[in-house]
């Protein structure tokens, strides 16, 4: 009997869904004689990942960076409408894809955030806005953030015990093999 422990199967994913833009991927692969892997958006829905395909984790690494653009696209304005709404404004935003943080802020007012929070549901992804941009008024979880991030917030308790287990919502494949590693 075999059983999966610790390491993932080692699969290159047909498809995946994005629920904080409410889109749906599918991927396909194309053999090419390269020795690097790329992604592209083929069609609205669809992603190429074409080149050295047998390599497992260069195609996993691929679809990083495609996660990366896409989140590059649509978390930093996504953020602004947030921030319109929370009154501090970053001075800058950055999409990173962290091993262990969703979001960071540092006091230069630069926010940080997670690519794969493209995988959470939208209140979430919120939520992590919103705590990240409260941090900006208060550096630290003193119960006066935390009645900023209410105030912006409705949800935010319930938000908060939710991202516990956020990361279980995040396929493998986007989860950097290294430190090093996007
Ligand atoms: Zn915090």
């Amino acid at each position: 009997m075999r059983h999966l422990i610790g390491q993932p199967a080692a699969v290159r994913p047909q498809a995946f869904d994005l629920p904080a833009l409410t889109e749906s991927w599918r991927v396909e692969y194309r053999e090419m004689r390269r020795f690097t892997v790329g992604a592209t958006t083929d069609q609205p829905g669809r992603i190429v990942v074409f080149g050295a395909i047998e390599d497992v984790e260069a195609c996993h690494a691929a679809l990083r960076r495609w996660l990366a653009r896409r989140a590059t696209e649509t978390l930093p304005p996504w953020l602004e409408r947030v921030a319109v709404q929370c009154r501090p404004t970053p001075t800058d935003i950055s999409i990173k894809n962290q091993r262990t943080r969703w979001g960071s802020c540092a006091r230069s007012g630069r926010v940080s955030l997670n690519c794969k929070l493209l995988f959470l549901p939208r209140d979430l992804v919120r939520y992590v806005m919103v705590h990240e941009l409260c941090h900006l008024l208060e550096p630290n979880h003193s119960s006066r953030f935390w009645a900023h991030v209410r105030q912006m917030d409705r949800g935010a308790d319930d938000h908060h015990g939710q991202m516990r287990d956020a990361w279980k919502l995040v396929p493998a494949w986007a989860q950097p093999a290294s430190k090093l590693d996007f």
